[in-house]
């Protein structure tokens, strides 16, 4: 069985008095319930990874960052290691989330070393895939999808892919309030577990988190990650927000 999870994808929002506020926040109310079932992660800006992995420690919350740079190390002046987040607490990184490959160009190959350097460092990731709304509309998203993953996961061994979630986010649903209906990412799910069984083997596909992400939000949460192929979710907009984070985690327990 994939665990569950649940990840805030914070973006590039919230200054260091407003992070603070709102992790303090969120992990009180969420403290109060008895055990959570579902793997927590707050992907993070670079600059609270180190202050955020510490306030966490002795809580049953991880941190991510929301990339990491595809070199080891050396003169990549701005960059950010994976060795480097590693280093400072990070447990997890986010890769090749679409807002990325749109604005910074990133390619499946560049997605792929990526991955490789985050996992040399130790770090788990969380691969991102889904199609524009342009594609949906040709009715080429499940091709698409596939490629995605072939593109950046084929040279995984199975031993690697024991680190990696995938979180299913089509671009038409990111900050739009539009998300995927439960079938749309049902839909989606099963092709990219059908995918995972095929190259990489029963145990890979059965046992990987397949998050879905897009307008998630407290509302739709549940209908969302009852489908039988989601995994859990990765938010947005809605993980800025203490009260309603911690109500989509709520629906695991
Ligand atoms: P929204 O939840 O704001 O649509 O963003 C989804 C996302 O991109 C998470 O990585």
């Amino acid at each position: 069985m994939a665990q569950k999870i649940v990840a805030a994808n914070w973006k590039m929002n919230l200054n260091f008095q407003e992070a603070n506020t709102l992790i303090s926040e969120v992990t009180n109310i969420l403290k109060d319930e008895k055990r959570n079932t579902a793997e927590v992660i707050f992907a993070v800006p670079f600059v609270y990874v180190y202050h955020l992995s510490n306030f966490l420690k002795t809580q049953p919350f991880a941190v991510a960052a929301q990339n990491c740079s595809e070199h080891e190390k050396g003169a990549y002046t701005g960059e950010i290691s994976a060795q480097m987040l590693a280093s400072v607490g990070a447990k997890w990184v986010i890769v090749g989330h679409s807002e990325r490959r749109l604005y910074y160009h990133e390619t499946y190959r560049i997605i792929a070393e990526k991955i490789q350097r985050a996992l040399q460092a130790g770090l788990k990731v969380i691969f991102c895939c889904g199609e524009s709304l342009e594609i949906r509309n040709k009715n080429e998203h499940i091709a698409y999808v596939q490629n995605q993953l072939e593109g950046s996961l084929a040279e995984l061994s199975v031993e690697q892919m024991k680190n990696i979630v995938i979180a299913y986010e089509p671009v038409w649903a990111i900050g739009t309030g539009k998300n995927a209906t439960a079938e749309q990412a049902q839909e989606m799910h099963a092709v990219i577990r059908a995918y995972l069984k095929k190259k990489f083997g029963s145990e890979i596909a059965q046992n990987t988190s397949i998050l879905y992400g897009g307008s998630v939000n407290a509302q739709n949460a549940k209908s969302l990650f009852s489908c039988p192929d989601v995994d859990g979710g990765l938010v947005g907009g809605a993980s800025l927000k203490a009260r309603e984070f911690a109500e989509i985690v709520k629906v695991y327990n």
